[in-house]
Order: C-alpha cells, then sequence, then structure tokens
C-alpha cells in the first residue's frame, strides 16, 4: 500500500500481537497487527472501546512490549533493546500525550516541561529556556508557575504537549488527547498538533471521535485487535523544516549531568517529603531517637570513664603496691609471710624509689566513752601520708620515732571523726580511744576523701604499722608494701626492678605488684564494654526506626505509581527512579540524625545544667558515626522500595491512576 513517492518508514509493525492472561488463558488485546508509519506522517487510529487502540499506543510508545512480532523503529528491532536503550528513545525520539494529563500535581508548569529535559542532561538554563519558550509557543507564558491543580484541562494538556516536545521528540503519540476536554480546548489540542506534523513530526493520534480523527490524513480502525481499514482521507502537510529551537541541543558534561540529575531527584525528595510532613516526621522520629540514644550512651560513657580515671589520678599516680601471692585472688596469698619489713627498708635503699610504707591491717572496735564503732585498722609507716598523697584535716601524723618506738598514737579519717567525736567541744585531737582494749592518742585527722574510687563510709583509722604488728596483730609479715617511684623512673621499670629485688631476696617470685596504671586500665576496659553494651541497645533501637522508613518508603513508592510511570514514559532510568527513591530515604534518615545529635546535645547541656557531679562527653568521632549510620540505615532500608519502584512496568505504572 505504500506508495512509490513516500520517504523511509518510520515504524514497522508486523504481526504484532500482545496478549494478557484472563482466567485459566489468555486473551489476545492485539491479534496480529501489520503498520507501516511513514515519518512525517499524522494517523489517527480509531476503534471502539476496548478494541485496542491503547494496547498499540503504549507498543509504539515502547511502553510495552508485543507478545509476538516484530517492531521496528528506524529500522531497528525493538525487541533486541534493553530497558535503557527503550528509555532513550522514550527520551530523546518520542514524546506522550495522554487523555488525562499525567502532569506531576507537585511541580508548575514550567517544571513538568523541564523534567524529560533533565533525564536528557540539559543544562539548568537551557532547560528553563526550553521549557519556557514552548510553553509561550503554546500560549502559557503568564501561567509558567502555576501548578496542574491551578490550570484548566485545556492548559494542562498544552503543558503535557509542550512536555511532550521539550526533548525535540520526531514522533508524538497522544491517546484520547481530547477525551477530557470542552470542544473549544480540544479543537486548540488539536490545532497545536496539527501544526506540529505540518513541521514535519509524525504524530499518531489515538481516539474514538471521527472528528477528531478527520483531521489527521490517514485513518486506521481497529476492531477486536486487528486492522479492519487503513484509508488516506487527507493529502500530506507540504513538508516544512522543523524548527531549530525543537532540535536537539547540545548536552552539558557528565559531570554536570550527574549533578543535575542528583539534584533533580534531590528536589523531588523534598517535595515528597513536604506533601506528607505528619509521616516524614513520625517516620524521623524512630531515627531521632535511635541516633540520640547511641550519642547520649557513648558521651556518657566516655562522661563516668573520664571522671573515674580522674578519682584514680587523685590516688597518687606513680606507686606501685606489692603484695603477697601470686595475683588477686590468689587463696594462699594469706599464707605468704615472706613479705617483710626488711624488704621495704630494701627498697627504700633503691636510688629510684621516692618513698616506701609497708602496711599492715586488721579489723577492729574502737571505743570512745560509751560510743563503739568497728574500723579497718591500718598499720602504716611514716612516709604512707606521703606516698599515698593524703592530706591532714587537722593535727600531726607520726614520724620515724613514732614508728620505732611503737607509739600509741593513731590517726583517724574523717568517718571515724565523726562516729566517735562528733559531739566533742574540743575536736578529736588530744583524745584517747581504745582500739581492742589498747588505748590510742590521737593525734591527726585525715581530710575527706573526695567520693568515687576506693572512699567508703567505713571507719579507718592509721597507726604505725611496728604498733600494729606487736599490740594488735602478733605477726611481723605484711599486708603489703606501697612504694612512690621518682617522678623521672619509668613505673613499668621500677615494676620490673622491684620484681627482680624481692624474687632475689625470697629466692622465689612470690609478690605482685597492683599500679594505678593497672587499675586505670581495668576501668577504661570495663567503661568499653559497658559502653559497648548499651550501645548495642540503641543500634537496636536504630535497626527498628530503619524498618520503619523502610515500611514508610514502600507505602510512598505504592502511593506514587503513577508519578513513577509518567517519569518512566518521558524517558527516566531505572536508575533516575532508584535514586529518586534513594535519596528521599537517605534524606529522612540523615535529616533524623542531624536532630538526633541536635537533641544528644540538649540532653547534655540539660544535664550540666542540673549540676550532676559528671557531664556527657561527645566525641568528633561518635557525632561523625551517628551520622554516617543515619546514612546507611536510608541506603540500607530504603534500597528495597527504591528498587521495588525502579522496576515498575511503564504501562502497568501509567495504567494505575
Ligand atoms: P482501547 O484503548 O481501544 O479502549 P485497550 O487497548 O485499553 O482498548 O484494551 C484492549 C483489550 O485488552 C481490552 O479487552 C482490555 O480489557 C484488555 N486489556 C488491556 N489492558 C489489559 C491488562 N493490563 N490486563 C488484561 N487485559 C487488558
Ligand atoms: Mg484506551
Amino acid at each position: 500500500m505504500a506508495e512509490p513517492l513516500t520517504p523511509a518508514p518510520l515504524i514497522v509493525l508486523s504481526g504484532v500481537r500482545r496478549e494478557y492472561p484472563a482466567g485459566d488463558g489468555t486473551i489476545a488485546a492485539l491479534a496480529g497487527v501489520d503498520l507501516v508509519i511513514p515519518a512525517g506522517e499524522m494517523v489517527a487510529i480509531v476503534g471502539p472501546s476496548g478494541s485496542g487502540k491503547s494496547t498499540l499506543m503504549n507498543i509504539l510508545g515502547c511502553l510495552d512490549r508485543p507478545t509476538a512480532g516484530s517492531y521496528r523503529i528506524a529500522g531497528s528491532e525493538t525487541a533486541a533493546l534493553g530497558m535503557d536503550e527503550l528509555a532513550a528513545l522514550r527520551r530523546e525520539r518520542f514524546g506522550f500525550v495522554f487523555q488525562r494529563y499525567h502532569l506531576l500535581s507537585e511541580l508548575t508548569a514550567l517544571g513538568n516541561v523541564e523534567m524529560p529535559a533533565t533525564y536528557a542532561g540539559l543544562s539548568l538554563a537551557d532547560r528553563k529556556a526550553r521549557a519556557g519558550a514552548l510553553l509561550g509557543r503554546l500560549g502559557m507564558a503568564d501561567r509558567l508557575g502555576h501548578r496542574p491543580g491551578q490550570l484548566s484541562g485545556g492548559q494542562q494538556q498544552r503543558v503535557s504537549i509542550a512536555r511532550a516536545l521539550v526533548n525535540g521528540a520526531d514522533v508524538v503519540f497522544a491517546d484520547e488527547p481530547t477525551g477530557a476536554l470542552d470542544r473549544a480546548s480540544g479543537e486548540e489540542v488539536l490545532k497545536i498538533l496539527d501544526e506540529l506534523n505540518a513541521e514535519g513530526t509524525t504524530v499518531v493520534i489515538v481516539t474514538h471521535d471521527m472528528a477528531v480523527a478527520g483531521r489527521a490524513e490517514r485513518i486506521v480502525e481497529l476492531s477486536d485487535g486487528v486492522i479492519v481499514a487503513d484509508r488516506r482521507v487527507r493529502d500530506r502537510h507540504a513538508a516544512r523544516p522543523r524548527p531549530a529551537a525543537t532540535a536537539a541541543a547540545p548536552v552539558a558534561s557528565p559531570w554536570r549531568v550527574a549533578a543535575d540529575r542528583f539534584r533533580e531527584a534531590l528536589r523531588m525528595a523534598l517535595l515528597a517529603m513536604n506533601a506528607h510532613r505528619l509521616r516524614t516526621v513520625l517516620t524521623m522520629l524512630g531515627i531521632v531517637i535511635g541516633i540520640a540514644s547511641v550519642v547520649c550512651v557513648v558521651a556518657l560513657g566516655e562522661g563516668s570513664r573520664r571522671k573515674v580515671l580522674s578519682n584514680i589520678s587523685s590516688l597518687g599516680t606513680n606507686t606501685l603496691e606489692i603484695f603477697p601471692g601470686k595475683d588477686f585472688g590468689d587463696v594462699r596469698s594469706a599464707k605468704v609471710k615472706t613479705l617483710v619489713v626488711a624488704d621495704a627498708r630494701a627498697l627504700a635503699e633503691q636510688p629510684w624509689v621516692a618513698g616506701v610504707t609497708p602496711t599492715v591491717s586488721t579489723n577492729s572496735t574502737l571505743r570512745y566513752g560509751a560510743l563503739e564503732v568497728s574500723a579497718q585498722i591500718n598499720g602504716v609507716g611514716e612516709q604512707y601520708f606521703i606516698v599515698k598523697g593524703t592530706k591532714l584535716a587537722e593535727g600531726r601524723i607520726f614520724d620515724g620515732d613514732g614508728v620505732r618506738r611503737m607509739a600509741q598514737d593513731v590517726v583517724i579519717d574523717e568517718n571515724t571523726r565523726k562516729a566517735l567525736f562528733a559531739t566533742v567541744a574540743g575536736g578529736a585531737v588530744g583524745q584517747t580511744l581504745l582500739i581492742g582494749k589498747v588505748p590510742f592518742r590521737v593525734i591527726g585527722v585525715t581530710q575527706a576523701q573526695q567520693g568515687g574510687f576506693g572512699s567508703s563510709a567505713n571507719p579507718s583509722v592509721y597507726l604505725p604499722y611496728t604498733t600494729v604488728q606487736a599490740r594488735l596483730l602478733g605477726t611481723y609479715s605484711l599486708r603489703s608494701i606501697t612504694v612512690r617511684v621518682n617522678d623521672d623512673t619509668d613505673t613499668s621499670l621500677a615494676e620490673q626492678a622491684v620484681i627482680q629485688l624481692l624474687t632475689q631476696r625470697h629466692a622465689a617470685k612470690d609478690v605482685f605488684i597492683l599500679n594505678t596504671d593497672d587499675i586505670r586500665r581495668t576501668i577504661t576496659s570495663t567503661a568499653a564494654v559497658l559502653t559497648l553494651l548499651v550501645a548495642a541497645i540503641a543500634v537496636i533501637s536504630l535497626i527498628v526506626g530503619g524498618i520503619g522508613v523502610m515500611n514508610i518508603m514502600l507505602v510512598s513508592v505504592s502511593e506514587r505509581v503513577a508519578e513513577i510511570g509518567v517519569r518512566m514514559a518521558v524517558g527516566a532510568r531505572r536508575s533516575d527512579i532508584l535514586q529518586q527513591f534513594l535519596i528521599e530515604a537517605v534524606l529522612v534518615c540523615l535529616i533524623g540524625g542531624l536532630i538526633g545529635i541536635a537533641a544528644a546535645l540538649g540532653f547534655g547541656a540539660a544535664f550540666a545544667a542540673f549540676g550532676s557531679s559528671f557531664s556527657l562527653v561527645y566525641s568528633g568521632t561518635s557525632i561523625a558515626a551517628a551520622v554516617l549510620c543515619s546514612t546507611l540505615i536510608g541506603v540500607l532500608f530504603g534500597f528495597l522500595p527504591a528498587r521495588n519502584a525502579s522496576l515498575l512496568d511503564p504501562v502497568a505504572a501509567l495504567a494505575r491512576d
């Protein structure tokens, strides 16, 4: 039927079938269609409702694929093309005009027209200029900033025509373009299509209205999925060159294109979040709580660790405490009798030792008048108070002479003073108390210890160790020897030297050393484990928050199927759709994370304001980790919904309205 002078065919369908599953079998919406459309033609496809017009149109527009048969466009077989190549065809060569316009309600007229150009990689300025010019040409110059809801049906259809043309389409598919319009608006739309055809654009228009079909030069009639008539009703327009404005513009650099597509996806994500504010806020809440608790827990852990460590430092650094036995908890250590005063004297002669004090200890009852209290009795050397850094509140301490004489002098602590001497008018110093049955003179009172590690409410008193050994214990072995190392000596070297010396003296290694560094290390690692534990619980809440994000994103995708269909129809790649939804998920999480961090910092400020003994210590690392973590949650839990969106079938998505 092709006349010898017609141009090379643009569209060639042969034996195209499209079957849909129905019940047990299938029904054929198209049952073997052969159709050739040369470039530049204006073809109307008519037929009763259900005859397969839309199905044919979707196949022509590469929104759908035939079940059988071949569809060649400009010589290349579409069955051989991948999803992204089909998307490129739709983006660069095709334009769609739908009966129901299918504009995105959150975008302005200009934004809707611009969208396909974004996917085509045009620069922002080019896009705006071109979209504005097209809308102007269609008489919409004063409506660029209006949203679809603010436009009449005819105006919306003109926006959708501009959108179809913005990438310089050479084929326009219009499915019942006037179906929803009044006569006058419909007439205008047809006039525009007519003009486009006059400029050389191929126009395929589906209609059930013969008056509309009469505008075309050729009418193809469908019935029950087959072509029943194909007739030429009018002569071709004299071919006119297409204006330069609709030719493809130079494409920007790949980086700019990627950045542009990212910005478009970001803008859409923000619009979508704004459109469902309550939902977005509730979804974010899970992330906010999760991130805030993780950051707070870590800061609390760090704050308490520092507090404890500063307490340890106040106990005096570079002191070594030497105990008999192999280790803490050695059950035989009480039986080891080799640690004696002579060891302390030998240690005191070492050049790296600043001070040595032997200690023995026992428990006994203190009596003063009618008052009784049980206390820890520490027998110590005269250097004890220097070595330990203990300070006196009043009175004095015993000296070396007192130790040699086994003086019956006692230095009491604040707890003992409170227990026994609280009501004594002249203070504790100078009073006599009984330890067991032995009388002692109080010569000094130590300062109350600042709370924290090692402090307790138990009364504790200090006597010369010689006195304790001779009068209270009757044994000469020591509980421990405390050594203060010179400031310029390394503690661990000193430790080795002590072990060496005592092993030599005892002919066996029967002592162990505890230094404040060890304690510090133990506490640090304990605190780390505890922090980890609580942080793990907080992480669980983060995961729950992430699942909330995934849930909402799945809802969002299923709500926006029609939008996804439109985007695919104008040429969005799967990656564009994936990116858009992924960005939305990441954005929800990231904003939630930032709010969570702010909440945690606010909590810390409140904590400090209420005068707690220690403060929350925020580390840059934990905050950076929180930001990273919320981003990851977005990617992780946003991926599935985003992938679902990108795998949608364009026709199926468009059909859902
Ligand atoms: P028209 O546009 O001419 O009114 P369609 O192309 O929409 O007709 O439909 C042709 C036939 O294919 C109809 O019988 C319709 O019920 C069937 N059909 C269309 N789309 C589907 C689908 N997604 N699933 C099953 N049947 C379908
Ligand atoms: Mg239809």
